[in-house]
């Protein structure tokens, strides 16, 4: 029945083929030889297979743990350098009529406020967002075809676009919407957005029906086929994750990069981004009553085995993690992460009273975004505001062309250095400046080809007199 090419969910993420994975993982988990000779095939940097990744997840032997890490670590330095992209959500709607049950916005519940912003009300959020620095979103919506349909959607998209204020702007616009249609996502496309995004929150066929007990989204097919529609669509950037916490990790892992293997088997183009959310509190939700939440140093190894097995696809770890744990895993392979969040419709404007709280879950990191970047700087990481790849057509399989080129030095980070300028100069407070110039300084030594570093050179003279939006 497995079948990674096939377009039926449960041939390409077969239920049988995932508990055959984790016997064999089970069965092998302390099989140094064969451990060794993945780590070894790991080591060539052209990923692994869900099976051979199952075997090191399983895998509990200190040493051979410690090896993972430091593979992870070294190829995150070797694809994605010492970048990090910087993104903030921005929730539109928390109408809602399916009834996930880990979710506080299932349609049941009473309790929780419900919120959708008008244009105006989103043209004071997103200068809110642009007063911060921010340049990148990720959209959020409840799905409710009455409240928030696509037309809805794509008017905000408009909107957000259009927004100019001072020096700022939103140049990406990632979406994180309910499954739709083909003719929908390619409405998507041409309003320009970037990464499509939705989590599958299970691979478990059964646990999945369970946990979306009605509503449009109880549909495990249909959700789990959204990506092809949305690749169909004409988007080649979509971004896979799965809810840490709801089902049993391994299998979910496992499941995870056999979406990852039908994607490039079916499209020829893997995941451009896997987020790894886990389970948190929210309104109703208690995450105790979910019996699969991990540890700390499981997702770790978890963050750190994505990064060995797909050294492409970037990684995007959010606000739902403490700055402890983000610190973790940024290490260990993490790409993107969002910054000053806020998971309430309408919450960059205004602090919501108590009893009117729109909130999707609890922020554990709630630094602002100046704290953030000064954090990533102090630990030697350049905060990059980029956007250029999809804005120069560098997305799906053209994006990772460039990856794996080696040309990421000469385009990436130059980009990264001038984004990070623009950012010194229009919001950072003094001392995060102070620390910045003097990273762009040291790192513009770390552009290859010195015609790029003269180019880059010159554009960050132009950004202090006041020209914006340079990009390579
Ligand atoms: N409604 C769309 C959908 O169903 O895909 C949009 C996604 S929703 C706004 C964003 C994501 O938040 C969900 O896919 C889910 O994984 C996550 N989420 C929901 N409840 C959560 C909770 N209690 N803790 C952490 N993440 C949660």
């Amino acid at each position: 029945m497995y079948n990674p090419k096939s377009l039926k969910a449960e041939e390409f993420i077969s239920d049988e083929e995932i508990r055959d994975t984790l016997a064999y993982a089970d069965a092998n988990k302390d099989n140094i030889e064969l451990i060794d000779s993945i780590l070894e095939k790991a080591k060539e940097r052209k990923g692994l297979s869900h099976r051979e990744a199952s075997v090191l997840l399983a895998c509990e032997d200190e040493k051979k743990v410690q090896e993972m890490y430091t593979l992870a670590e070294q190829i995150k330095k070797d694809f994605y350098g010492n970048r990090i992209v910087m993104f903030a959500p921005l929730y539109l709607s928390n109408y809602c009529i399916n009834g996930c049950v880990y979710c506080p916005y299932h349609i049941k519940n009473q309790h929780i406020a419900r919120k959708k912003l008008t244009q105006e009300e989103i043209v004071k959020e997103v200068t809110a967002l642009q007063d911060m620095g921010h340049k990148r979103l990720a959209l959020e919506a409840g799905e409710d075809p009455k409240n928030n349909p696509i037309e809805y959607i794509l008017e905000c998209i408009k909107t957000i676009y259009s927004i100019k204020h001072k020096n700022g702007a939103i140049r990406r616009v990632n979406v994180n919407i309910a499954a739709t249609t083909v003719e929908e996502y390619r409405m998507l496309k041409e309003a320009g957005i970037g990464t499509y995004i939705l989590f599958q929150e299970t691979y478990n066929k059964k646990s999945y029906e369970e946990l979306h007990p009605y509503g449009p989204k109880s549909n495990y097919a249909y959700h789990t086929e959204a990506m092809d529609r949305a690749m169909e669509g004409g988007i080649d950037d979509v971004g896979l994750g799965v809810l840490f916490g709801l089902e049993l990790y391994r299998y979910e892992f496992a499941g995870l990069l056999m979406h990852a293997e039908h994607l490039e088997a079916v499209h020829g183009v893997g995941p451009h981004t896997i987020s790894v959310p886990r389970l948190k509190r929210a309104d109703d939700i208690d995450p105790d009553t979910f019996d699969n939440g991990i540890d700390d140093e499981t997702f770790a190894k978890i963050c750190a085995l994505i990064r060995i097995s797909v050294p492409y696809t970037g990684m995007i770890i959010s606000t739902r993690e403490s700055q402890a744990v983000r610190e973790k895993v940024i290490k260990l392979g993490v790409s993107q992460i969002s910054g000053a969040s806020k998971t309430s419709v309408g919450g960059y404007c205004e602090e919501e009273p108590e009893e009117e709280n729109s909130e999707q879950f609890d922020v554990s990191d709630k630094r602002t975004l100046d704290e953030v970047v000064k954090w990533l700087m102090e630990m030697g990481y350049i905060p990059s505001f980029c956007t250029a790849c999809y804005r120069e057509g560098r997305t799906g399989d053209r994006f990772m062309s460039l990856c794996k080129s080696g040309q990421i030095q000469n385009c990436c980070h130059p980009n990264a250095l001038m984004t990070l300028k623009e950012y010194l100069i229009d919001y950072a407070s003094e001392d995060t400046r102070k620390i910045g110039e003097a990273l762009i300084e040291a790192e513009l030594g770390n552009i290859p080809k010195e015609k790029v570093k003269e180019i880059c050179k010159e554009n960050l003279l132009k950004i202090e007199q006041g020209i914006r939006d340079f990009r390579f």
